[in-house]
């Protein structure tokens, strides 16, 4: 007889950890099993974000960030250093320092609320049995009457260029280099090619980043993105080759050269390290034996209904390796959603307004349509902007460029999307997620008082500019 559990949950990213905790917080018995494993082999908790994604990017972003003002910026506000020195040993241990402070802050919180974690692969059999194989390879089962899978996304490698990390890098080997490549190639010019490619940029390396598509951030409403593309190569220095083709690597002692192919033709180029960071796929291969029938789509998603339901009742998939976007906030709320439809309540979720960031400097982020978009589907739509540079609280923070733009529907004033590319655009970004949420109209965000001075005076005048009249530009 295995042990058996209101809810056994299958991988502790942001999407398993806190269907866990919200499980056991309405009750429920709950188990979580996880195959993460720190460099020491032990179980680490927090899935990909806390171990080798958003948190240690942030934390050398920040660090990076800082090292890039002193070295370029200070002088602007009259403090004068010389002898501005890296020690790269001492930031990614900060950054070490932060991951392991948080991983073990889950296993608290699991403690706290009597979740039982279990260290090993699992394996969905039929019956919901779990079958759980240990890191020596023992195996063990348990049982649920729910089952949650959250079992996360991998990188994607591809051919040409096969991670060995050691000079080819997937995410996580980008987060640890021991020393600062001067030449450092990256393929793909997505979030993590851009974030990552902007730490070592800013710690000192000559960055190459290979986009295959021709456009720029497609995703990103079209004005911000251009301004982002001009921020990101003629100030800050990133060679970004669009429209290239990554065709093979080659590998020698300590250096990668890359062949490539553009529209002029075909050529190489030598680095010290390359990262591939061209997208994830979901983390489904054999999560399930046969005769459970769980179904995966072509791309390998779980296939799931609106309520990240499977077709086997009891069997949930949340996260990464369901649709929707690969954001940690989203599955997050579908751990919290999923836990709370098995108690019998009636969660919501609105897929609309999840926002969306890039933490590269200035940041970018936004929530709902892009004005791109809103001519696709041929709306009628108004649109509003502002520049950071007319609000005093970014000159006194030496911000030069930037802006808010909002899109309205032109006959109800609902805002349709919010675009930030600025100084703590991941922090302003949540106002309009929640005026969103709230069906808010550009003349309800206009009518609130917002504090002066302060970088949401942005997005008040970028309100009041959809209707022609923002105070402090022309309209
Ligand atoms: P991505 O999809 O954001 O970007 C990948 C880029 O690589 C795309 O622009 C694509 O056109 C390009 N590409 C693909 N194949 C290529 C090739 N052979 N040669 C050159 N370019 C190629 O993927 P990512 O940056 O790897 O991130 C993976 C996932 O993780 C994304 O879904 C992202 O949302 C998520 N993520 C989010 C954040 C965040 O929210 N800040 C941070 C990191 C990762």
């Amino acid at each position: 007889m295995s042990d058996t559990y209101d809810v056994v949950i299958i991988g502790a990213g942001p999407a398993g950890y806190v269907a866990a905790i919200r499980a056991a917080q309405l009750g429920m018995s709950v188990a979580c099993v996880n195959d993460w494993s720190d460099e020491k082999g032990k179980p680490s908790l927090g899935g990909t974000c806390l171990n080798v994604g958003c948190i240690p990017s942030k934390a050398l972003l920040d660090s990076s960030e800082r090292y890039s003002q002193a070295q370029h910026e200070f002088a602007d506000h009259g403090i004068d250093i010389t002898g501005v020195k890296l020690d790269l040993n001492k930031m990614l241990k900060r950054k070490d320092e932060i991951v392991t402070g948080l991983t073990q802050g889950i296993a608290g919180l699991f403690k706290a609320n009597k979740i039982t974690s279990i260290h090993g692969r699992g394996r969905l059999l039929a019956n919901k049995q779990v079958e759980v194989t240990n890191p020596d390879s023992d195996t063990s089962k348990i049982s649920g009457t729910n089952i949650i899978f959250a079992v996360g996304s991998v990188p994607i490698d591809i051919p040409p260029a096969p991670i060995d990390n050691e000079l080819i890098l997937d995410n996580a080997g980008a987060l640890s280099i021991p020393v600062v490549p001067k030449k450092l190639g990256v393929i793909g010019a997505g979030v993590i090619g851009l974030e990552l490619g902007s730490v070592w940029n800013r710690l000192g390396s000559e960055v190459t980043v290979f986009e295959a598509l021709e456009s720029f951030l497609p995703a990103v409403d079209v004005q911000l993105a251009r301004e982002a593309q001009r921020e990101f190569t003629k100030v800050q220095g990133m060679d970004i080759k669009l429209g290239t083709k990554v065709t093979s690597t080659k590998t020698s002692k300590d250096s990668v050269t890359v062949s490539f192919e553009d529209k002029s033709g075909a050529h190489e180029a030598s680095f010290d390290r390359l990262i591939v960071a061209v997208g994830r796929r979901a983390n489904t291969k054999n999560i399930a034996s046969d005769d459970v029938g769980l179904k995966l789509d072509d791309r390998g998603f779980i296939e799931v209904d609106d309520n990240c339901a499977t077709a086997i009742e009891g069997v949930w998939a949340i996260g990464d390796a369901v649709r929707g976007p690969m954001l940690a906030h989203k599955g997050s709320e579908e751990g919290v959603a999923v836990a709370e439809r098995i108690a019998g309540q009636k969660p919501h979720l609105n897929y609309g307004v999840i926002p969306w960031v890039i933490y590269t400097h200035p940041e970018i982020a936004w929530v709902g349509i892009t004005e791109q978009q809103a001519k696709e589907q041929e709306l009628d739509y108004k649109t509003g902007f502002f520049p950071f540079a007319a609000t005093g609280r970014a000159l006194a923070m030496n911000v030069k460029g930037g802006r808010v733009k909002i899109i309205t529907d032109a006959s109800s004033d609902e805002i349709l999307g919010v675009h930030i590319l600025g100084p703590h655009a991941s922090e302003l970004v949540a106002e309009a997620v929640l005026a969103m949420e709230y069906k808010a109209s550009a003349e309800d965000l206009a009518r609130t008082v917002h504090a002066h001075p302060t970088l949401s005076e942005a997005l008040h005048e970028a309100a009041l500019a959809v209707d022609g009249r923002a105070i402090h530009k022309s309209n």
